[in-house]
């Protein structure tokens, strides 16, 4: 296979393999760039860093500098609390968990009310998923499959069937967590640091009163 040719912002070219990825650039221009580096553009679309080229690109690597990985991050670490919430909460369902301005969320359903003891209890394993250093792993579905297996996800069935393609991306974080999700995220939870829990409310789903209630962490 030809090799493909990655342009910097500079306007620098890199000739790399197949199969390489925005992370292994940022490791060949420095450490501690590929270290700071949380999420790549690649043609102007926000691309996982471990994901890799589809063809010649044009590459921009984005440290938490940049606003657009700052959402990233945050909603990465909406992730990483859903992955503390099914450790602990098994019997929990996911909503939706969005970056917002000033942090994030995510929306679960579990007939047992979270309480401030249990945020505490969450907040303590989301570290320590963080330090498993568990990378974020992308795999494709597809949509007929994805139906299949979530008949019993009742919240997930409705946002495959409104927003997926005929394949649609979905996001591991370790053993328990898998989401649908378009991405992208950080690389790997040791990413992931300063974390805060802050509150616990209510909600409907999309907001909608007829719709079941759901708890927002
Ligand atoms: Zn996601």
């Amino acid at each position: 296979m030809s090799s493909l040719s990655i342009t910097l912002p500079d306007g620098s070219q890199q000739s790399v393999m197949p199969g390489s990825t925005p992370l292994d650039i940022a490791k060949s221009i420095s450490p501690r760039l590929a270290d700071a580096a949380l999420v790549a553009r690649v043609n102007g679309e926000l691309h996982d860093l471990t994901r890799p080229f589809e063809g010649d690109a044009k590459l921009e690597i984005l440290t938490t500098k940049n606003p657009e990985a700052l959402q990233v991050y945050r909603h990465s670490v909406a992730h990483l609390l859903a992955a503390a919430v099914l450790e602990l909460y098994p019997e929990t369902q996911l909503g939706i968990g969005p970056p917002t301005d000033t942090g994030f969320y995510y929306d679960f359903q579990r007939a047992t009310k979270f309480t401030p003891e249990d945020l505490e209890k969450i907040e303590a394993r989301m570290q320590e998923i963080a330090e498993r250093k568990l990378p974020f792993e992308r795999k494709m579905t597809p949509k007929a499959e994805g139906l299949e297996k979530y008949k019993e996800d009742w919240m997930k069935r409705e946002l495959i069937e409104e927003r997926a393609g005929e394949i649609f991306s979905e996001y591991t974080l370790g053993p328990h967590f898998i989401d649908f999700c378009r991405g992208p995220h950080v690389p790997s939870s040791e990413k992931l640091k300063a974390i805060k829990l802050l509150s616990i409310a209510g909600g409907y789903w999309k907001g909608n009163e007829k719709n079941p209630h759901l708890q927002r962490i």
